[in-house]
């Protein structure tokens, strides 16, 4: 799609870090002989793991990583192509080993926390890694299957550096406007304007689209990049479509579990933990001693109120890219886990809001003397805001909980991993198919092949495109 063509400009993450309640603070680095020389700060032992760390995740990803390009074969219909397919999977998996083989079941299926004991004894650097075991899910650090979500995070890559994080220079919507400019240069229309109300749909066939403001276009191909509840049971007539379908799509879970606030900065804060001019202070900040304080945080959340002392992802990306902001001020994002998408007691309305920003300002207050009297303006964000604005069920960040059971070819339900849905020509696109959410588009690039197949194009469909 040419995006850098069209403006994309990606800037790769440099550093990040957790500061304790005592103004301790790890510091992670993408130059390896920096973040050695900080891991031997705290732990010799520790430091010497991290390289086998590493590389276990790095083979993980190594693994799973050109699975994400491929379409999941499919065991309900077992065609030759589902057959191929699982023995594709069967060969890599049986290549890596007995021992490996082994190690991917356990780190499939077991908890971050678990598997951060395994190589470290130093808390600090454990709830450092942790968090990307958590973000964006309804689960706990030491919930199973948090050390695949713990991947799916490092999966990305930038120019080519697996595991690499990046900022979209001008913000995340950079990425939304580059993807439009390169498919209106290919003769493609955007309409905003309007939502979808419904599909059309008669015997078994889609016919096109019908919107919220009346108007109605024909197609015999139909994409949807709506989650999988929105697409068949807000916007389709739910009899045209088989009941058990409908039952699994219904099964299927969201479970929002994030917050966000935005906050414009009169100028940049300081943190008394970190010293002067840290270079690590332009990555992603987080306040917290342990892996424990997470659970704990993930325990508020299941008793549907938001976390007491919140894990926080905060950032202020205007440091390396000041487009964002006017001159001398900044610009604050902070991601938060947990916020619950119903609250068991009240509603998620004003003044809940505000008591949610308070308690996540406070705790970087406790670290950043200044940060408070620098807010000049905040936006606040629960779940059901998420939801709201940008169509996200529930507010889950990946259309969907990344769990083991709506992984592969059970993402989104069983029978219909494979983009078609039970509506010939009603194709799914977006995250709640396989593989996940993120900002990855291997969704879209696995539905496009196997659309294109159908409209006759020959491709194997196993691989990437
Ligand atoms: C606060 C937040 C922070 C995140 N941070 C990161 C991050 O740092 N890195 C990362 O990789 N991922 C991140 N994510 C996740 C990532 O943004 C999503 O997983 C990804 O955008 C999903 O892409 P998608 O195209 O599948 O779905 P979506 O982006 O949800 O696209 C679906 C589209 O359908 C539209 N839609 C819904 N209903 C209708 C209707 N009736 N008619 C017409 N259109 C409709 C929606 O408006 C939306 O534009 C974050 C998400 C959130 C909410």
């Amino acid at each position: 799609m040419e995006l850098p063509k069209f403006g994309l400009q990606v800037i790769p993450y440099e550093s990040g870090a957790t500061f304790d309640s005592k103004d301790g603070y790890f510091a992670y680095f993408s130059d390896h002989d920096a973040l050695r020389r900080e891991l031997m700060r705290h732990s010799p032992k520790d430091a010497d793991n991290y390289e086998q760390y590493a590389r276990s995740v790095m083979r993980q990803c190594k693994f799973i990583k050109p699975l994400l390009m491929r379409t999941a074969p499919d065991p309900v219909r077992l065609r030759p192509r589902d057959v191929s397919e699982l023995a594709y999977i069967l060969k890599r998996f049986h290549g890596l080993g007995p021992r490996e083989m082994a190690e991917t079941i356990r780190f499939w299926t077991m908890s971050i926390a678990e598997y951060l004991d395994q190589y470290f004894e130093t808390s600090i650097i454990k709830a450092h890694l942790a968090g990307s075991g958590i973000i964006g899910t309804g689960l706990g650090p030491y919930s199973p299957g948090t050390a695949y979500v713990l991947l799916h995070h490092y999966m990305g890559e930038v120019d080519g550096a697996i595991g690499a994080w990046g900022f979209a220079r001008g913000g995340m919507g950079s990425i939304s406007k580059a993807l439009a400019r390169s498919f209106e240069a290919s003769g493609g229309e955007i309409r905003t304007d309007s939502g979808v109300d419904r599909f059309a749909i008669r015997n078994g066939k889609v016919r096109g689209i019908v919107l919220e403001n009346g108007d109605e276009y024909e197609a015999r191909t139909v994409v949807s990049g709506m989650d999988v509840r929105r697409t068949f049971i807000d916007h389709t007539d739910e009899r045209e479509l088989p009941s058990d379908f409908l039952k699994a799509v219904r099964r299927y879970r969201f479970r929002g579990s994030s917050g966000k606030l935005n906050i414009a900065l009169d100028g940049m804060p300081t943190f008394s933990g970190a010293p002067k001019d840290a270079r690590f202070l332009k990555g992603d900040l987080h306040f917290l001693d342990d892996m424990e304080e997470i659970e704990r945080a993930y325990d508020d959340w299941k008793a549907g109120r938001w976390s007491v002392s919140p894990y926080v992802d905060f950032l202020i990306p205007t440091q390396i890219d000041p487009t964002m902001a006017p001159p001398g001020k900044h610009y604050a994002t902070v991601f938060v886990q947990y916020a619950p998408y119903e609250l068991a007691e009240g509603q998620w309305d004003d003044a809940n809001r505000e008591a949610f920003a308070e308690t996540v300002i406070s705790k970087i207050a406790r670290h950043s003397p200044d940060f408070r009297k620098l807010i000049v303006h905040k936006e606040v964000r629960s779940p059901l805001d998420i939801e709201r604005e940008t169509g996200l069920t529930e507010g889950n960040i990946f259309q969907g909980e990344l769990t083991f059971d709506q992984l592969l070819f059970n993402r989104p339900v069983p029978g219909y991993a494979q983009y078609r849905s039970p509506v010939r020509g009603l194709y799914m696109c977006g995250s709640s198919t396989h593989p996940g959410g993120g900002v990855m588009g291997a969704p879209g690039a696995n539905a496009a092949r196997e659309i294109l197949a159908d409209l006759g194009h020959k491709f194997d469909l196993g691989a990437a495109a």
